[in-house]
């Protein structure tokens, strides 16, 4: 979604709704297209930071859970960015030129010059978008399926002319029609924010009632016969209300057997009712922007994994000299390759048995790049000798807590496993461990997540850790 600041009930019922329900069914990628906001609006960003905060905000009071999907912000992700620029090397010009919204939109804004290349573009910025995630399915209503033709088109052709191990890169994902029922805006036009007739859902009661109140219906007298399906009160009640308090007002409705004010009422019962515990929770949210932040960057590395598995992929497969074969790095874990602790960690005994598992699913990967060779339990010894201490943890409420004996290692690794059973591997190099000694001395060793970054918490300091995670340098 663009960040068009708080959304109204047409966002709600036309996708986030049912983004709500997916969540539950597949692993789904959510974000807040903050770069697309720039093709159209690039002469004033005043308000886009806050604005994406909004629909962020809007994500989770609908009911979005950031431990089920991903929610992040597109800017955060700049592997959208590498991709499109990918695509737009092998994507002919009349691709874009003939995609109908290209002209529709210039007509639309006659004031604002669309003369511009990222304009253009956007729908193939669209296109890595989903392809980034080389998904199965993108939920979109019918008026998108074409541009969902588009992706499936740069798929394909990206997969002509390149391929990984004789295979394509790329899915052709389909369409996942999302059922999106009716809503006018209170004044019978299509909503939307632009003709200020729109319901927003973090409106509080009172606003609510005060603009159903004032909305146009299709009854302009009262012995008028009307159809609830021309009528925005009929379409909230349609969405909102339960089956007799429809079945009751489309009767009287149809007959002029109820008042369009009685009807109204119902109306703003039936909207509140639903709309109260997402305001309740928007609310609470947006006391704590810290959270917030901790939630949209824990989304775009969640996301990021994904990314970067595909870009890997697809530079590979392109032949572009890859940074591995350069380093002898992994610096970062694609997701095809993440670390992913098995499920029969759940019945593991004790500590020890869960440490077993967790480092024997961080060697499987360690191993195949930078060899280690077991001294006793906890110490290996790297291709030149440095011992590594290896350490792992699982997720508590405040982070991960460490528990070692103090033994002289050259380099140590701290797994830590997070609620989604990924595992983060920190790899502590040896200059780390000399500026910061005491860490090896102290008795409480925690590793936090402090405004969003990843830091070792001794006593009062936080040093920040985040830039070791998946770094092998220090094994090489
Ligand atoms: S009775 Fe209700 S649905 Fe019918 S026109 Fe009046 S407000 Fe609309």
């Amino acid at each position: 979604m663009r960040p068009t600041g708080k959304l109204h009930l047409g966002n709600y019922v036309g996708a986030l709704q049912n983004w709500v329900k997916l969540q539950h069914t597949y692993d789904s990628f959510f974000f807040v297209a903050d770069w697309h906001a720039l093709t159209t609006d690039y002469d004033d960003t005043s308000r886009l930071a806050d604005n994406t905060l909004e629909v962020v905000l809007d994500f989770l009071a609908a009911g979005l859970d950031p431990e089920k999907c991903a929610i992040f912000v597109q800017s955060h992700v700049r592997e959208h960015a590498e991709l499109h620029l990918l695509f737009s090397m092998i994507t002919p010009l009349g691709w874009l030129e003939r995609v109908p919204t290209y002209k529709e939109q210039q007509q639309q804004m006659p004031n604002k010059d669309l003369h511009m290349y990222g304009f253009l573009g956007y729908p193939l910025l669209q296109s890595a978008d989903i392809l980034i995630y080389r998904p199965d399915f993108v939920p979109v209503g019918e008026d998108q399926v074409a541009h969902i033709e588009l992706t499936r088109e740069v798929a394909r052709r990206f997969n002509q002319f390149y391929k990984l191990d004789g295979k394509p890169v790329f899915p052709e994902p389909q369409p996942l029609l999302t059922p999106s029922p009716k809503l006018l805006g209170m004044d019978k036009r299509k909503m939307s924010k632009s003709y200020g007739n729109s319901i927003l859902l973090s409106d509080e009661a009172a606003v609510v009632e005060e603009k159903i109140k004032n909305s146009v219906t299709d009854r302009p007298k009262l012995t008028d016969k009307g159809s609830p399906d021309r009528c925005p009160v009929g379409n909230l009640h349609q969405i909102f209300s339960d089956r007799d308090r429809l079945a009751y007002i489309t009767q009287g409705c149809t007959q002029a057997t109820i008042t369009c004010v009685e009807c109204k009422a119902l109306a703003v019962q039936s909207v509140n009712a639903h709309l109260e515990p997402i305001r309740e929770r928007r609310r609470k949210l947006a006391q704590n922007p810290g959270k917030l932040m901790e939630i949209v960057r824990y989304g775009a590395e969640k996301a990021a994994k994904t990314a970067e598995g595909t870009m890997v992929a697809a530079r590979a497969a392109i032949g572009l000299l890859q940074m591995d074969a350069v380093k002898n790095v992994a610096a970062k874990i694609p997701a095809d390759t993440a670390l992913r602790v098995p499920e029969t960690i759940s019945s593991a005994k004790n500590e020890e048995e869960k440490w077993d598992i967790r480092v024997a699913t961080w060697l499987e990967q360690v191993n195949k790049v930078h060899p280690l060779k077991k001294d006793r339990r906890g110490i290996f010894i790297t291709r030149k000798g440095r011992k590594v201490g290896v350490h792992a943890a699982g997720e508590e409420r405040d982070g991960w807590n460490f528990e070692f004996e103090n033994r002289p290692v050259n380099v140590l690794v701290l797994l830590a496993e997070d609620k989604n059973r990924y595992l983060h591997p920190y790899v502590l190099p040896p200059k780390f461990l000399q500026n910061h000694w005491k860490f090896g001395e102290s008795a409480d060793r925690w590793i936090r997540k402090v405004d969003g970054t990843v830091v070792l918490a001794i006593g009062n300091d936080n040093i920040s850790i985040q830039e070791y995670e998946g770094d092998y340098s220090a094994l090489q």
